[in-house]
């Protein structure tokens, strides 16, 4: 499972995951900060992946790719322990080398023949692989993915596009809910002990 950390020196967050056997550091909006605050979830604890693959799609969570001195010692900590009912593979990856990093959506060729595959950074650096058009995923949206297939009549769509527009099109409010309540009922029940262990009645 994902796991929510501070950064030591200054008031922001970000989160650590393990996907294809690599730790990738996600960064996280305000905007993505307040949704996980809200939900319950606070430093040092880990959450769903089905909250982390919303806050991807959504934009508010992205890997950009530096990683942080503090996130190395991701490395000794046991992450994404088995249990999780989102798998892994749901975050969509590099057509031509399984990255997370920074991925683009990138259109080739001509039209009625046009083809879109998602590319990290190194693999859109090579000549053969040189798109008409390349978009950061955190810039699309839905309307916006639709938009662009029918325009640009694209014919076919690589795996990892498939799987980034039903990451689009997927259903996330009831997973927070349930977050959100889980947490509330744990957190309600730590403060009740923690009040009768004050008036010494616990
Ligand atoms: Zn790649
Ligand atoms: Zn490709």
């Amino acid at each position: 499972m994902p796991l929510l950390e501070k950064y030591a020196g200054r008031d922001a967050y970000y989160v650590l995951t393990r996907i294809n056997d690599a730790v990738v550091t996600y960064q996280l909006t305000a905007g993505g900060e307040r949704r996980l605050a809200s939900a319950g979830v606070s430093a040092g604890q880990h959450f769903e992946r089905a909250l982390l693959l919303d806050l991807y799609r959504t934009g508010d969570a992205y890997a950009p790719g530096h990683e942080f001195p503090e996130a190395v010692r991701a490395n000794q900590l046991s992450l994404d322990l088995a249990g999780d009912p989102s798998p892994e593979s749901a975050f969509p990856t590099c057509d031509g080398c399984r990255s997370v990093i920074d991925l683009h959506l990138e259109l080739t060729g001509s039209r009625g023949a046009r083809s879109a595959h998602l590319h990290c950074p190194s693999c859109r650096a090579t000549p053969t692989a040189i798109a008409d058009t390349s978009i950061p995923l955190t810039l699309l949206s839905r309307s916006l993915v639709t938009r662009l297939f029918g325009d640009l009549e694209v014919a076919t769509r690589s795996a990892n596009v498939i799987r980034y527009v039903s990451l689009l099109d997927a259903e996330f409010v009831q997973r927070w809910d349930a977050v959100r309540k889980q947490r509330a009922t744990v957190q309600s029940q730590l403060f009740e002990g923690e009040a009768l262990g004050g008036l010494g009645l616990g």
